[in-house]
Formats: structure tokens, sequence, C-alpha cells
């Protein structure tokens, strides 16, 4: 009798159960639009891009508003839903407004940024379909497209077919990776670390020296090698310090060039270093996240010669690619040498680990993720799409505009440094006053022509420290900046310059 309640009561449990999984299924499928819903938004969102790709000659590059976007914090996360009407305007107002335009062409500030409209097609595929691109046994196209972007990359850059490479999210976790397989490939450990040494120059980017913080090799004995006038490393210095290091009873282990620093966009002396590492026996990463795809111009592949002697690189297709961000790239001379570090074992993901794999290698094994992004879609889609030419003349396009801009500034009155070795310029003004100025007021008049121009906002500009020297930097790498835009800029500075010069006359 007892049992027998039991089985009722359980039964009566059981389509409880099965009443509410189907209430909870009807409030889910709230989370698949139909066709027709599908539909509205597409048209929605794509109304609204193509309202935003309309305007963008004409659009600000800066614009700062007061609130900065502070009124998307009055739109909570909350149980109801928002209408796409809403949701856009919010973002309009919000979050395509305040701040810097990277999307467009007066952006010429910092590294400059890309959007290449394709991409975001492929991102919207790979984003739809959802290809696990971790694991050659989930999805072996993904992955083999993946491969072979990279496979396309390293030969690029010279490298055998020995490389392995991994598409990271940007430069940064790119460098991270490089440093990590070189501490890995040279076994730096607590055993020796403290009298390990790497070499790089102060103009490196500051994601290397973070980099060897986050990899854990903030104890080794780090130098910065001097550099020449043109801000690239002294290899004489560089192959003297190692000398004396080794006299020393150190360890040198690592040294790190730069192919277009962030800075002045200066190559190291590539080949150069590649000899010494050579010769020392020391691995030899080099970070192009700016300069690299400029090999695809011959005047660029000339300038990046000795890349190829590099066992690590480090390069963007979110720079000098032009796609949206979220995109880099680090290849290894050895595929070991991503493999060490980056490889694992586990019960549960015994399905994958099949063997058949045609040789193809799992983004997994080489990096940090496990579950990615889909990354491959959104490069490989506009480079078929568009094919290489298009990329090729954009990217001579900008070296000529720099050399262009630095022949001109120079018309307009300012001291420039040396010509443009890829597309970055740095330049300052000197105000022709009476009174000889002071540096520190020549510093002071710069900066307030940076922000005079920065709240302008047609065009974006930023500046760095040369030495004691407040300098103002034209970088030039977006895909949609052409000689109008140049020319615009120029008036600009031609402009604000005699505004200001008259405000201290
Ligand atoms: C931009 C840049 C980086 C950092 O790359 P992110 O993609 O911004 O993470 C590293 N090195 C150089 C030379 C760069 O220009």
């Amino acid at each position: 009798m007892a049992q027998h309640e039991a089985i009722h009561r359980k039964t009566c449990i059981f389509k409880g159960m099965i009443k509410r999984i189907k209430e909870l299924e009807t409030i889910a499928l709230g989370l698949q639009p139909d066709a027709h819903e599908r539909k509205v938004a597409r048209k929605k969102v794509t109304d609204y891009t193509e309202e935003f790709l309309k305007n963008i000659d004409s659009a600000k590059s800066f614009i700062h508003t007061p609130d900065q976007g502070i009124a998307l914090l009055d739109s909570p996360i909350g149980e109801s839903p928002l209408a796409i009407d809403k949701a856009i305007d919010l973002i309009r107002v919000n979050v395509d407004t305040p701040g810097i335009n990277p999307a467009s062409g007066g952006y010429l500030g910092f590294i400059p940024g890309g959007g290449l409209y394709y991409s975001a097609l492929g991102d919207y595929m790979a984003d739809i379909t959802n290809r696990y691109a971790g694991f050659f046994f989930a999805s072996p196209g993904a992955v083999r497209m993946e491969n072979m972007l990279i496979k396309w990359m390293a030969e690029l850059a010279g490298y055998p077919s020995s490389h392995a490479g991994n598409l990271t999210s940007g430069g940064s976790m790119a460098n991270l990776s490089a440093i990590i397989a070189a501490r890995e490939a040279r076994q730096i450990n607590s055993k020796n670390i403290l009298k390990s040494v790497i070499y790089f120059t102060e103009h490196a980017h500051h994601c290397v020296a973070k980099s060897i913080r986050i990899a854990g090799l903030g104890e080794c004995v780090q130098r910065h090698i001097p550099t020449d006038t043109e801000c690239r490393m002294d290899t004489e210095a560089l192959e003297k310090t190692i000398a004396l290091d080794i006299a020393a009873g150190l360890n040198p282990w690592l040294v790190i060039g730069s192919a277009g620093t962030t800075n002045t966009g200066s190559i190291d002396p590539l080949e150069e270093i590649g000899r010494i590492a050579k010769e020392n026996n020391i691995s030899y990463h080099i970070d192009a996240a700016y300069g690299g795809f400029f090999m695809l111009c011959p005047e660029g592949k000339k300038k990046l010669k000795g890349i190829e002697a590099s066992d690590s690189l480090v390069m963007d297709p979110h720079k000098g690619l032009f796609l949206p961000y979220g995109i880099g790239v680090v290849i290894v001379r050895k595929k070991n040498d991503l493999q060490k570090p980056f490889s694992f074992d586990a019960n549960y993901l015994q399905d994958g680990n099949d063997q058949d794999t045609e040789a193809e290698l799992s983004p997994a094994e080489l990096s940090p993720e496990l579950t990615k992004h889909f990354r491959g879609m959104r490069l490989w889609l506009p480079l078929k799409l568009h094919g290489l030419k298009p990329f090729r003349a954009a990217l001579e396009e900008k070296l000529l505009l720099a050399k262009y801009f630095h022949e001109k500034v120079q018309s307009l009155g300012f001291e420039t440094g040396p010509e443009p070795e890829l597309s970055v310029v740095t330049y300052r003004y000197i105000p022709k006053t009476k009174k000889k100025l002071d540096e520190k007021a020549i510093n002071a008049f710069n900066e307030k022509l940076v922000h005079e121009i920065q709240s302008d906002g047609r065009v974006f500009i930023s500046s760095t420290m040369i030495g004691t020297q407040y300098t103002l930097r034209f970088a030039c790498l977006s895909f949609r900046t052409h000689l109008k835009t140049v020319d615009l800029f120029l008036r600009i500075l031609k402009e604000k310059t005699k505004l200001l010069e008259k405000r201290i006359i």
C-alpha cells in the first residue's frame, strides 16, 4: 500500500515537473526570435550601421560629451525586454558618440584602428553558426581556416614550415604568448631567473614589460639597450652588453626587437639583432604588432628584412590589415615552442583528442584559451572577398601619406623628426615669438595645440615625449585615411597654430 502511494506521489511530482518545464520552455523561447522578428531586428541594426557608414567621412574623430555616456546606466540590466529602437538609441548616444571614433579616417592618434565591413559579416556568420574553433575534431574546417591564415602570415614573414601560431585577441596577448613560449624554451625558472637577462629598448611597447611581469619573469635582469637618434636599438651596445653579461656569469636568454615602434614607427635593425642573437644563442622575439603587415608592399618588405631571423613574431591584423578590434597573431618558428607551454590533457576532453588530425594543430593546444571566438572568419572573409591588391595599395598609400605629411608640415613651420620609416611622423611647433621661448613654454604650447585639435574633433591626434620634448604624433593606418584627410589635418594645424600663437604674442 505504502509502495503504491509512493509511486503515485512520484507520478504527480513528475507531471508537475513536466508542466513546469513546458512553462519555462515558453518563456525561454523568447531567446529564439522567429524569422520575422529576426528580419525586423536585423533591418534596424543594418539601418543604424548604414547610417553610421553614410556619415563616416564627415563624422568627428573625437567627441567629448560632458556626461560621457553616463545615461547608459539609467537603463539597468533587468527582467523586462527593451525594444530594439530604444537599445539602438542608447548605443548611439552613449556608446557611439563620446570618445574616439576609431572607424573614422581622421583618427590619426595612437595606432589607428580599422573596421573592414566584410570582417563584420564574417563575425556575423561565425557568431550565428558558432563553430567551435578550439579543436580540429570539433570543427575541422574552422581550424583549417585559422591555420591557413597563420601559414599565410608566417610565409609572408619568411618563416619555415616548422612554424605554428595562434590568432589571439590582440597584440598584447600575442606578445605574452611569445614571451611565455621563450621562457619555456629556455627553461627560465626559479633556479636561474635572477641571473637571466632580457634585452629591449625603452621604445618597446609597454605590453612587453607587462608581459614579462605577467609571465612571472619580473625578477629577470631587464636591460634597456640605448637607441640611436632615430629611436632604433643600438646593436653595438647590445653586443657589448651581452658580452659583459656573459663575462659576469649572467644568462642572456631573450632579446626583443620592435618592427615599428608605437611611439615613432622606428624599426630596430632586425637583421643585425638576429645575427647577435644567433651568435650568442639567445631567443629573438620581434614585436611587429604595428608594422608587420607593411611587408605586403615592396618598400615595407625591404624595411622589415630580417624579420625572418626571429624565433617568434607578433602582428596585429586589427592594425595593419584594418580589421575591427579583437585580433592579433603570434607565430613561432618551431611549433614546439607554443606546444610546450600550452598543450594539455584532460579526461573530459578525451573525445576531442583523436589523432586523426592530418597534422592540423588545434588552437587550444597553442594558447591559454580553450573555448574561443572563431576569429579566423573575420580575417578570411575580407581577404577572400577583396583579394590582396587593395590591402597592398592601402598600406603603400599610408607610407606615402606619411612622407607627404612629413614634408608638408615642415612648410607650416613645424620641426619634424626624421623622415618616417613607416607611417608615424613626429613633429612639434616652435612658436615664432620675439622672445625665445624655453623648453617648458614650447612643450606647453604643443600640449595646448593637441587639446585644441582634440576639441575641434575633425581629426584626432595624440602626443608623446621624446626625451624631454613634448612631441605630436601623426599616425596613419586607417584604410579610410586618404590624401584629403591629410590635407584637412594640415589646414587644421595651420589654423590652430595661428590661433594659439596670436594668444601668446
Ligand atoms: C598596439 C601594439 C601592441 C599592443 O597590441 P594590442 O593589440 O593593443 O594589445 C604591442 N606592440 C606594438 C608595437 C603595438 O603597436
